[in-house]
């Protein structure tokens, strides 16, 4: 683009932008209220913090026991848990039902600069450097996918890359549909459910590495522990399941 046509452009969009604030000014994501100017950028109003529900560091999935460093109570377990809420939060759980089910995607933007906030002083806590880390958010299904129109668990991700810390999409793939984890209630069910459900198309880029794995909520942990285990196959070494919220 010309620079001429390249300020022409800028300028429709700060007067497209003028327009759009004045017909639908922005609001709060939570309350709905009216954003001052300077609460713009982060979509929330100064009265809808989202303080963390549990203090930084680490989750075992085996047992739910938490630790500043990576809990060592049950080693066979195949990752090691990282989430700043509690499902159980009311504003956390209508952000992220904002963002799943009804598709606003810029609640991404408080909620992603948060979880880096958290993941970073969890990480420091623990003592581990973020060398050799790749991200890799949990797939959906072609077909789910096509249906929502995007995978929130990328879109997560994507708040959390860095130059350092790269994102291995469509690597870990899903290769059956499964019924939502959430419609079962037996621990046993949601295994078998979710057994045999991922496949990695390419192990290069994941071999040898550490990985970030992204989801937005951990229930049983079933799903993250069957993706950890095909990623493990491929070659991963340690994994941490970053979720926004753990039920
Ligand atoms: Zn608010
Ligand atoms: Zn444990």
């Amino acid at each position: 683009m010309t620079p001429h046509k390249e300020l022409k452009m800028q300028s429709f969009r700060r007067i497209r932008q003028f327009f759009e604030d004045a017909l639908f000014p922005p609001r709060c994501l939570s309350c709905r209220a009216h954003l001052e100017t300077g609460e713009r950028a982060r979509w929330l109003c100064k009265n809808c913090t989202l303080p963390f529900d549990f203090p930084a560091g680490f989750f075992c999935p085996s047992c739910g026991r938490r630790s500043p460093a990576v809990p060592s109570c049950h080693p066979g377990t195949r990752f090691t848990g990282i989430a700043p809420w509690s499902y159980g939060n009311t504003r956390i759980r209508e952000l992220l039902h904002l963002f799943k089910y009804d598709g606003v995607k810029v609640v991404t933007t408080p909620l992603g600069e948060e979880l880096r906030r958290y993941l970073l002083l969890s990480m420091e806590l623990g003592g581990i450097s973020f060398s050799d880390f790749v991200i890799v958010p949990i797939p959906l299904h072609p077909r789910k996918l096509r249906r929502r129109g995007f995978n929130q668990s990328l879109l997560l991700a994507r708040t959390l890359r860095t130059d350092e810390i790269p994102i291995i999409e469509n690597i870990l793939i899903r290769t059956r549909a499964t019924p939502s984890q959430t419609a079962l209630k037996e621990r046993e069910e949601r295994v078998n459910n979710v057994l045999g459900s991922f496949a990695v198309t390419n192990p290069e880029p994941v071999r040898g590495k550490n990985i970030l794995l992204v989801d937005d909520v951990i229930t049983s942990g079933a799903t993250m522990r069957e993706a950890a285990r095909i990623l493990k196959k491929a070659g991963a070494k340690k994994i941490i399941g970053l979720t926004a919220a753990r039920a």
